[in-house]
């Protein structure tokens, strides 16, 4: 487990907490917010 502050990417309808996430790690810098952006956590966030 290797929770952290909530955030995403602009172009994703899926918001990431975890840095374990590839597919949150694959964020480009530009790309990424920090927060939910109102969107539901990654399905493989949920599963991490
Ligand atoms: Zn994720």
């Amino acid at each position: 487990m290797a929770k952290t502050a909530p955030f995403h990417s602009i172009n994703s309808s899926v918001h990431h907490n975890n840095t374990k996430c590839t597919e949150g790690n694959n964020i480009e810098r530009e790309n990424r917010r920090s927060g939910t952006g109102g969107k539901p956590l990654c399905s493989h966030c949920l599963r991490l």
